[in-house]
């Protein structure tokens, strides 16, 4: 079940807001981080400058290491700007192993914005090199010392971050490019993007190749960098591709077809121990639409019944606990089960109401998607047709079984 949920709920650690864009970085990052630090602090500084303190060797590799984010956090920032000045929303940017990912909220629509929107990062991380190799340059020659090799160094690292993502393999920028140009060529995003990810993929092993031979060879640290970043680029490559294709799906099926009709729901009177005995714990499901009085007012699952602890649950109603309705928390019928895991997304919910106007019609889970695409997938392994709304429908009454997985 996980890909879909998995490649739409990829989140980070938050760390700010610039231009309106929250920046977040992967838990990896820090092993990143320390990576750097050592490296520089360790091994390159000194043997570059030799003869100097300690201290002075780690506070200059924390400046590198904090430069080397600093140049990843603009290569990225180029390209959500860029996105955004084509009309792309740009949610957020996760920082990752080797550099970064805008998540786009949708596709690029058409080649040429795509073009721009790619090479928007390498130019600039080019354009940064550039600064620094000038600033490098405006040092006074003899008394840089330590500095002075710091930002030959970011100078390099730049150059390094340009051209390793300009490589022709999705996702990659040069893969972008790539897949840019097979798209313009050939009409089709998903045909244009299989190449372009067979192309990442590719290039994925390549890499994790070279860094297997250089581990052989003695290199340690260089060949481990290899290999992380080889399978790395291979798996996204994989999952980009096949995030595309459920995309695609989905677009085609309505959150209609997918939703359970007439759901059990709660009253908000009910105590949250009602809720876990008699709904939760009786019924198998882990989500309720709240009732008041015959009204829709709001939406509460197991994850807000747990918040509780045993001995309030008592005490404490429905109606406090629960996520109480707003437009994070429902959908239309005619919307397309793509819009609906984009409102998964980015809202974070996991359940949405199925509402026309203020009539309850359904609800729609995340666990409920991703086993009708594991259904469908088994199908189509099977060479049957796809599946269509009625096995949709039956897939979502199933849905009590989840329970113990
Ligand atoms: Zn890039």
């Amino acid at each position: 079940m996980a890909e879909v949920a998995a490649d739409s709920r990829r989140r980070g650690l938050s760390l700010m807001r610039l231009f309106g864009i929250r920046v977040q970085v992967d838990p990896s990052w820090g092993v990143i981080f320390a990576l750097v630090l050592w490296s520089l602090g360790a091994g390159y500084l000194p043997r570059e400058q030799p003869g100097l303190p300690g201290a002075a060797y780690w506070a200059a590799a924390l400046a590198g290491a904090l430069g080397l984010f600093a140049s990843i956090l603009t290569h990225e920032l180029a390209h959500a700007l860029a996105a955004r000045r084509i009309g792309l929303p740009v949610d957020s940017i996760t920082l990752f192993l080797f550099g970064g990912v805008s998540n786009l909220e949708r596709e690029p629509p058409s080649p040429r914005v795509e073009l721009q929107m790619a090479l928007a990062g390498p130019l600039t991380s080019f354009g940064l090199a550039l600064g620094f190799w000038a600033l490098g340059h405006a040092l006074p020659a003899p008394g840089a010392g330590l500095s002075g090799v710091l930002v030959r160094y970011l100078a390099w690292i730049n150059v390094a971050l340009g051209v390793f993502n300009l490589l022709p393999g999705f996702p990659l920028d040069g893969g972008r490019v790539l897949r840019a140009v097979l798209w313009w060529r050939t009409g089709s995003l998903l045909h244009a993007t299989r190449l372009a990810a067979r192309a990442g993929r590719g290039f994925g092993y390549g890499i994790a190749l070279l860094g297997a031979l250089s581990l052989f060879g003695g290199a340690l640290l260089g060949g481990t960098w290899l290999v992380l970043i080889g399978l790395f680029l291979a798996a996204a490559a994989s999952s980009s591709y096949r995030s595309l294709m459920i995309e695609r799906t989905l677009e085609r099926i309505g959150v209609q077809e997918a939703m359970v009709r007439d759901p059990v729901s709660v009253p908000a009177s009910a105590s949250v121990r009602e809720l876990v005995e008699d709904y939760i714990l009786a019924r198998g499901y882990r989500g309720f639409p709240v009732l008041d009085e015959g009204r829709v007012v709001g939406v509460i699952s197991v994850a807000d019944a747990r918040e509780v602890p045993p001995e309030q649950r008592d005490r404490v109603s429905v109606a406090r606990r629960m996520q109480p309705l707003g437009d994070a928390q429902r959908i239309a019928p005619e919307a397309s089960l793509a819009e609906a895991l984009q409102q998964m997304n980015r809202t974070g919910q996991e359940r949405l109401l199925v509402m026309r106007a203020d009539r309850l019609m359904g609800l729609l889970t995340l666990t409920g998607l991703s086993r009708l695409w594991e259904l469908r997938e088994m199908l189509d392994a099977e060479g049957t047709e796809p599946l269509g709304a009625e096995g949709a429908q039956q897939s979502q009454t199933g849905e009590p079984g989840r329970q113990s997985s």
